[in-house]
């Protein structure tokens, strides 16, 4: 099968046979330069250009799986996205994929597929599982019986949009203290910033590297900022186990890169209140797939679509 992975920046393709290893891989900027409606051609012919490989000879082409940068229609695999993918908004990427290749395609957006193949290879999984990525912002999926769990019209959830505190800074989405607004890279990196500017520091590296790189060298002011966005994150936990009661949660994305300083945190304020389900068989782990995670949770939804 072929997995797209259609991110803000990079489009990337790889051949995945149905042990998940990858055959053939290439990576091109997702921004193409070319009208909208040329880039449909683009993608099959990069998607033509995979699958030219004189080794692949007598291979069929099972199917092909696409996660993308939301909001994503799963059904047409139309992107609504004009502000990270302008030139592959409103395509009917579906339609277009079936009737050059013939054969099924599936969709889903990028969190999604980043869970799927965490499930499928990430090591340790769980049938009922939850993936929390924490980046530039901070998205998720539920993976529920080996599915992506897709809400009503097939919309994706939001979890990184869920209400921690609402004495908390201000988001875009309208809510004030909200998972994203306390602990995305950029809300990390501006209290960190805050710090460093209150006690006049020029010397410490700013921004949520240098917030996380501090705390690992005994920096209590960035110890006390890493516990407490450690804290806003259990107490995200501790609402999404009460309604999902998943057996897995993964962490990932760029903050969730520093997963060992976050997770005693984590675990204690899970461990602060009483659970309904055995918060004992609660597995929680980081990422373990790396860049290639969208390409591999494409292909799962590619083999998983007979
Ligand atoms: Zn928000």
């Amino acid at each position: 099968v072929v997995g797209i992975d259609l991110g803000g920046t990079r489009l990337r393709l790889g051949l995945v046979d149905a042990n998940g290893t990858v055959h053939r891989e290439m990576t091109v900027p997702s921004s193409t330069g070319l009208p909208r409606a040329a880039n449909l051609d683009y993608l099959c012919r990069l998607i033509e250009g995979l699958l030219a490989d004189p080794e692949l000879a007598g291979a069929n082409l099972r199917g092909i799986g696409v996660g993308a940068t939301g909001p994503l229609d799963p059904a047409t695999g139309r992107i609504d996205n004009p502000h990270t993918l302008p030139e592959w908004t409103g395509l009917d990427l579906g339609a277009a994929l079936r009737e050059r290749f013939a054969v099924p395609v599936r969709f889903e957006n990028d969190a999604a597929v980043a869970a799927l193949g965490e499930y499928w290879l990430g090591g340790e999984a769980n049938d009922c599982m939850m993936m929390i990525t924490i980046g530039t912002g901070v998205g998720g999926a539920l993976i529920v019986d080996g599915e992506n769990y897709n809400g009503a019209a097939g919309f994706h959830p939001e979890m990184g949009h869920l209400l921690i505190d609402p004495s908390g800074p201000l988001c875009y989405c309208g809510a004030s203290g909200c998972l994203e607004s306390l602990i995305a890279g950029p809300a990390l990196a501006r209290a960190w910033n805050e710090v460093l500017s209150a006690r006049d520091d020029q010397a410490t590296v700013g921004g949520s590297e240098g917030l996380f790189a501090a705390a690992r060298v005994g920096d209590q002011d960035a110890t006390r900022l890493v516990n407490d966005a450690g804290r806003h994150l259990g107490l995200g936990l501790i609402t999404l186990t009460a309604l999902l009661a998943p057996g897995l949660i993964v962490v990932g994305g760029g903050i969730g890169r520093e997963f060992d300083l976050l997770i005693p945190m984590i675990r204690t304020t899970l461990a602060s209140v009483a659970h309904y389900h055995p918060i004992d068989r609660l597995s929680i782990r980081p990422v373990t797939l790396g860049e290639s995670a969208g390409i591999l949770g494409a292909a799962y939804l590619a083999w998983a679509a007979d």
